[in-house]
């Protein structure tokens, strides 16, 4: 159940009070330090001690950490929607609990071994040290979650730096994650933050000697910052996803699926459907199925002439004020009043429409008629902009899939299911929330905050 709006805005009101009073009473060691350097040194020293640690007691701190996230999820949700004003609580309270149970844990560094005639060669996945970690607005409370099970399982410490406009919530859920490592034998500062983080902070972090990694989830600005930092670095960047639906495709699931994924956390998740390209054929039942989900409002050509004006700048930027809303919200600034059970509004777009090129992260979705499939695919691969980051495709034709997979490139391609299938919310795999596709590592997991490092035991250890 939500929690009251008053409760949860006294709840974040509370954490920034905590954070400006520079935690004064505060019991020892609560991952929160004055200075970037400060969170650095306590960070090293944790992990140290985490090294020395049994794996046992790793896995413990690991479970701990799902645990306590998962008995405060709806006060995390809570806080997340009304301190950033995007997204919904309900999507919230499942990415939190995606980011809890399907983040792969220790076991996702499990040594290899290769037995030959010259012996034996063991590779074991080692940790980096000490990680930087920049998170975005847009999940104040998954991308923690996951990057601190993912990091720790490694056997790394990190020092967060959160978008300052989502530090109070930001700040709880670390505050949280931290008591469960410390209750669970772990050490104090294993994950930590400056106090009051901010852009400067971020520098700080980003040009700090003593971090070994960089983790940039956001834009494509910051992404590039922390290629240029000379240090290891993986980047997780923006994306806009086309979904792809062919003459072939099941339109009615089609139409339900592109509903519900595009709609998610009022389309501020990376992966979400941002256009729909339809061939001819099918485009008058894929709009009609889609209205009949009963979510779903089409807007007349005029309504989306007004939206459009209303949500894009003059200079074809978005308007932030409109990012993460709901549909309704947004539809009201222009005069249009639907009922609640709405999630998405829909249009008919041409081609070169900004909302089709622009990253929208709002419940407002372009449709695009294309001729046929081949057509289709090299609309997708344009509007998709290289970003390397996911593409749906809705068909039953095994060529079709072959052929835009293979054009499109992207980190995630979803066949036949709503695009958070991608991240393990419906579909098999693990989860993440840093989805590095412009430095290649994919889907971030506990293997990729490490380094790899060989043994060879020569002329030995062959035992068949
Ligand atoms: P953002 O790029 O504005 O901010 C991300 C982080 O970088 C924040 O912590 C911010 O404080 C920091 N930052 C930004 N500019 C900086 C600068 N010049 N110097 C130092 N630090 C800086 O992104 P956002 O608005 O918070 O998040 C939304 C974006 O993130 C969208 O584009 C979305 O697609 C992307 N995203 C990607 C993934 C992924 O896994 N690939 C996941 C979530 C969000």
């Amino acid at each position: 159940m939500e929690p009251r709006p008053e409760v949860v805005a006294a709840l974040i009101q509370k954490v920034l009070e905590e954070l400006t009073a520079g935690g004064a009473g505060r019991a020892e060691g609560d991952g929160l330090y004055p200075t970037v350097n400060d969170a650095v040194e306590a960070g090293l020293d944790a992990q140290k001690k985490l090294i020395g640690m049994s794996l046992e007691r790793r896995k413990d701190i690991i479970a701990s950490i799902r645990n306590n996230v998962l008995a405060v999820n709806e006060e995390l949700s809570a806080m997340a929607v009304e301190e950033t004003r995007l997204g919904r609580f309900e999507d919230k309270v499942r990415e939190n609990i995606l980011c809890a149970t399907r983040t792969p844990g220790v076991e996702d560094i499990e040594p290899r071994a290769l037995s030959g005639d010259h012996g034996l060669m063991l590779l074991e996945y080692a940790p980096v040290g000490l990680i930087g970690s920049l998170t975005p607005i847009t999940n104040p409370t998954g991308t923690l979650i996951n990057n601190s099970i993912g990091m720790i399982a490694a056997g790394n410490a990190v020092v967060f730096n959160a978008h300052p406009s989502a530090k109070g919530t930001s700040t709880r859920v670390l505050q949280v994650i931290h008591k469960a490592i410390v209750d669970a034998g772990g050490p104090v500062g294993l994950v930590s933050s400056v106090r009051d983080p901010n852009l400067e902070t971020a520098k700080q972090v980003i040009e700090h000697p003593k971090i070994n990694m960089l983790v940039a989830t956001g834009g494509r600005p910051i992404v590039n910052i922390v290629l240029r930092s000379g240090k290891k670095a993986i980047g997780a960047g923006a994306g806009n996803p086309p979904v792809l639906v062919d003459e072939t495709a099941t339109i009615r699931k089609a139409a339900q699926c592109i509903a519900s994924g595009a709609s998610i956390n009022n389309g501020i998740f990376c992966t979400c459907e941002k256009e729909v390209i339809v061939v001819q054929e099918v485009a008058d039942s894929l709009i009609k199925f889609m209205q009949e989900t009963g979510r779903v409002y089409l807007l007349s050509p005029e309504e989306a002439e007004k939206v459009t004006k209303l949500v894009v700048t003059p200079d074809r930027h978005i308007n932030g004020a409109y990012i993460g809303k709901n549909v309704q919200v947004i539809l009201h600034d222009v005069g249009i009043e639907i009922g609640e059970e709405y999630r998405l509004a829909i249009f008919e777009a041409e081609p070169d429409h900004p909302l089709v090129w622009l990253e929208q992260m709002m419940p407002i979705l372009p449709v695009v008629r294309v001729k046929d499939v081949k057509e289709g695919i090299e609309f997708a691969v344009k509007v998709e902009q290289a970003n390397r980051h996911t593409a749906i495709m809705h068909s039953n034709h095994v060529e079709h899939m072959t052929a835009f997979a293979r054009a499109i490139q992207t980190t995630i391609f979803v066949k036949n299911g709503p695009s958070y299938a991608g991240i393990g919310l419906g579909g098999e795999g693990h989860t993440s929330f840093t989805i590095a596709g412009p430095t290649g590592e994919g889907l971030t997991s506990a293997r990729t905050f490490t380094r790899q490092r060989r043994c060879t035991l020569v002329e030995s250890f062959r035992i068949i």
